[in-house]
């Protein structure tokens, strides 16, 4: 029987919604940025963690808590063929605190400081600095309730974000409390939301009921004003509170490093203690075009005001109970979002480790010289020099051309007549002096020119 041919249209691939490949000069900045931030990080003392994609369900849902959008919305998980419910991570702070108790860490010396770098999941409407699959590059510091450890990790990342080029940082600020204080706020919260029950969004309403610290966290334009006017949670803090936060703001002073107090920050995650704080890079210092696509966009309303979210953080001391550990592991940590970093204005790249920039630039002329092209590269791969070529070319002007264009100092030219001497020029590509070096000398050469 002759086969039916099939109707359905074929269609290209495309990468899932919100998440993209990573090529080429993008692929380095992000490269770059993680190395110069691990650099940094290290410097600080903190260490290098890794932890799975995947985790188990109940640790966002424990962790992160319930009612947080990250949760009930954004959550991609999913069911093994055992049964069990894994998701795919959507931040770094519960899954590196699992880690810290799974390996005893409690019984190292406190306190432990750890980075990590890699992608997030969360299922969100994708738009310009806000994807599917994200990259952040996190800080922890478990193990500690000085307010010198809050300090350390703003620190870090601030100085992470200026060495990537980012001009007009700010720190945005505020304490939340604790066990003891946080109480009466939420009651004056919910009695002052209760008075404005009509003013706020069908969300805000069930916030109200499940969990009234997110209501500051609404990002819809009808409670802009209600959230504007609510009571400040910095005059509710307790005595330890109110000292933590003031020696948290000393040390941001010393530093020198520009913060505002925000009474609306509370942060979309249920875990947060005390500190919180983002930091922003101001929209006058990005790009007129990547500014005026955020204030086409309505959701990104509050970006025209107080813009891009770069990083965000605070302190989580109830995060280790609430996951199942006896004590509690007082502990601070933060978030940058890679992918907002590079699309910040000021943004400069940094060459990641693994791409040398070459010195030297290999020409070759004619099918002489081509056939032996390859041992002069073997030559000069055994003397451990960079070099680059395009070995398939032809022309003089079309190879210098390409190295004028990548500014490689060097040119190493092999034509007919130097093949037949046994020789090559090396030429300098600033002045343009030049001088004939026999082939077995080229790497002591060449190792002089460094
Ligand atoms: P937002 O309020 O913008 O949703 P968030 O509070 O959910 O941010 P965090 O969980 O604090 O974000 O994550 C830390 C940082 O990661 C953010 O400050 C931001 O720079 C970045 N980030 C968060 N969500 C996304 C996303 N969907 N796409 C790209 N970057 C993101
Ligand atoms: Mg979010």
């Amino acid at each position: 029987m002759e086969k039916k041919k099939s109707t359905i249209k074929k269609v290209a691939p495309q990468a899932p919604k919100g998440m993209r490949d990573l090529m080429g000069e993008d692929f380095y900045n992000y490269l770059g940025f993680f190395e110069k931030s691990a650099e940094i990080a290290e410097y600080y003392g903190f260490k290098p963690i890794e932890t799975p994609i995947l985790e188990d369900t109940d640790l966002f849902t424990s962790g992160v808590g319930e009612g947080t959008d990250i949760v009930e919305k954004e959550m991609f998980s999913l069911k093994t063929k055992g049964g069990d419910s894994l998701t795919l991570r959507p931040e770094g702070t519960a899954p590196v605190m699992r880690a810290y108790i799974e390996h005893g860490m409690q019984s190292m010396p406190q306190p432990v400081m750890l980075y990590y770098y890699g992608p997030m999941f969360r299922h969100e409407k994708p738009q310009r600095g806000r994807l599917r699959e994200m990259r952040q590059f996190g800080l922890e510091i478990l193990g500690t309730e000085k307010s010198i450890a809050d300090a350390i990790i703003i620190k870090t990342a601030m100085t992470a974000l200026e060495e990537a080029g980012l001009k007009n940082l700010s720190v945005q600020i505020n304490s939340i409390g604790d066990k003891s204080c946080r109480g009466a706020y939420k009651r004056d919260l919910v009695s002052y939301y209760k008075k404005h029950i009509n003013e706020v969004c069908k969300d805000c309403k069930q916030r109200i009921k499940t969990n009234p610290l997110r209501l500051l966290d609404c990002k819809d334009p009808k409670c802009q004003a209600t959230k504007e006017k609510v009571p400040q949670a910095v005059s509710y803090l307790c005595d330890p509170c109110k000292q933590h936060f003031k020696e948290v703001l000393e040390y941001l002073e010393i530093l020198g490093i520009e913060y505002t107090i925000n009474n609306n920050l509370v942060r979309g995650l249920d875990y947060y203690t005390r500190t919180v704080f983002e930091i922003i890079s101001k929209p006058e210092a990005r790009k007129d075009e990547e500014k005026k696509t955020m204030e086409e966009n309505t959701e990104e309303g509050e970006v025209k005001e107080i813009g891009l979210t770069v990083c965000g953080g605070g302190r989580y001391d109830y995060l280790a109970k609430s996951l199942g550990n006896k004590k509690d592991v007082p502990a601070v940590g933060l978030a940058i979002g890679v992918d907002r970093v590079t699309m910040s204005k000021g943004f400069e790249s940094t060459m990641p480790r693994i791409i040398k920039k070459p010195k030297f630039y290999f020409i070759q002329l004619g099918f002489s010289a081509k056939l032996k092209s390859l041992s002069i590269i073997e030559v000069l791969r055994k003397a451990k020099i960079g070099v680059m070529h395009s070995l398939s070319k032809d022309s003089l002007s079309a190879q210098l051309a390409i190295a004028e264009k990548m500014k490689i100092p060097y040119a190493i030219i092999l034509g007919q007549r130097e093949v037949m001497d046994g020789t090559v020029i090396v030429r300098n590509m600033d002045n343009r002096s030049q001088e004939e070096i026999k082939v077995e000398k080229l790497g002591d050469y060449i190792k002089k020119l460094k």
